[in-house]
């Protein structure tokens, strides 16, 4: 479904936009994991002017507090669930919890969040003939029949889960993104993410690799979840902010996947952890939780070949970064 078509005609007001020397772009969820990393690198761009949106649930201040009082920056406590009025010129739409302990806290919340923060934030480009990127997910894959996923796969999804509210809230996000762009001409970008890791995790979001590496420098055991032969492919933050920011700033709509395809199961995952962190540790194993996908890699020849994109940090790589950030955090530094 990627589209080689040009873009459709900017609108006069994003024309006029194009003489300016700033880009002013909105980040909706930019107080979150990804966002924060994201907003890093567009505020070392002098010719941007950032917006984050953010209500607090799962993302921090903290995250940003290095742009906090910036002249190019601005912070803004806004709920995407209600109407925003700014003028900007793109928007990377990220507003969702990640975490599946959080987006089945309020499962209702979280619908919302995917259905009506899109249709608000397409609503919004579509007034200021903004460009907007949606961050969807591998999760639209559901439990997969095709292994690796390719963007093409429709997926298997089971509609009245408990994960329901976050991959079949996204997959009306990515219609809605298709709608507007087939009715009203809006320039879209969907980014299909796979799971993602690195610094500045919520430590206890119940994620498997901030899970594991906390576990491992609490001296806690390391928890693997049933069967332990479950496989997912992991991909450093830096790696997953340059992907977006490509596929923003390409002529693809998408979707387009973006992850790294280094796959391992849920086990290999804790021994390498233990083997890096802490020998000592145990691993234990616990049951899952409903639905949980039994395998996840993408292919990312589409993200090759269109945005000339490939990760570079590998897991080994990546670990320690995340290692340390952790430590800092919990206050525990490595043993001499
Ligand atoms: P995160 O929870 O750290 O960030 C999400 C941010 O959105 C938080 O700051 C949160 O407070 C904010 N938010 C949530 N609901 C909101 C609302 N209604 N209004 C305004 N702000 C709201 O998660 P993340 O890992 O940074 O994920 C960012 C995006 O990437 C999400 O859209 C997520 O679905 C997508 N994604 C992430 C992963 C991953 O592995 N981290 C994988 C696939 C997709
Ligand atoms: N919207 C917004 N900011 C804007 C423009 C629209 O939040 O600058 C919201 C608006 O509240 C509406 C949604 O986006 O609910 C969809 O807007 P659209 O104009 O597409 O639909 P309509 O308002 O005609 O239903
Ligand atoms: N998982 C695990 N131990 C944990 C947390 C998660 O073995 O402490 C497993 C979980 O069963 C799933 C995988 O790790 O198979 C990834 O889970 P996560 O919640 O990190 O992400 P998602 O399910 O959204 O891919």
């Amino acid at each position: 479904h990627v589209s080689t078509k040009p873009p459709p005609e900017p609108s006069p007001l994003r024309k006029a936009k194009f003489f300016q020397a700033n880009m002013r772009i909105l980040v909706t969820g930019g107080a979150g994991f990804i966002g924060s990393h994201l907003v890093d690198k567009l505020m070392q761009n002098e010719k941007n002017e950032v917006i984050v949106v953010d209500n607090y649930f799962t993302g921090s201040k903290d995250n940003l507090k290095q742009w906090i009082g910036h002249p190019r920056f601005e912070l803004i406590r806004h709920d995407v669930t209600e109407t925003l009025l700014v003028e900007v010129d793109q928007i990377y739409h990220l507003a969702c919890p990640a975490s599946p302990i959080f987006y089945k806290y309020n499962p209702v919340k979280t619908i919302k969040t995917n259905v009506i923060g899109t249709l608000n934030m397409l609503g919004l480009a579509k007034r200021v003939g903004a460009r907007i990127l949606l961050t969807s997910t591998s999760e639209v894959y559901g439990d997969p029949l095709v292994h690796p996923q390719t963007e093409d796969y429709w997926g298997n999804v089971n509609p009245i889960g408990v994960r329901s509210c976050y991959d079949e809230g996204k997959r009306v996000a990515e219609t809605l993104m298709f709608d507007y762009h087939r009715q009203h001409g809006i320039e879209i970008r969907i980014a299909r993410i796979f799971n993602t890791y690195g610094p500045r995790m919520n430590i206890d979001d119940g994620r498997v690799v901030s899970n594991f590496i906390a576990q491992a420098i609490r001296d806690e055991p390391l928890t693997v979840q049933l069967p332990g032969t479950q496989t997912r492919s992991f991909c450093y933050v830096s790696d997953m902010v340059d992907g977006l920011i490509r596929l923003m700033e390409g002529n693809n709509t998408g979707p387009i996947n973006i992850g790294n395809p280094g796959e391992f199961t849920m086990t290999e995952l804790a021994e390498t952890v233990k083997e890096m962190i802490n020998p000592n540790v145990k691993i234990i194993t616990v049951d899952n939780t409903p639905d949980d996908p039994r395998q996840r890699k993408p292919n990312i020849t589409k993200a090759n070949e269109l945005l000339g994109w490939e990760p570079k940090i590998k897991l080994r790589d990546g670990i320690p970064l995340m290692e340390e950030d952790f430590r800092k955090r919990l206050e525990i530094p490595r043993k001499k």
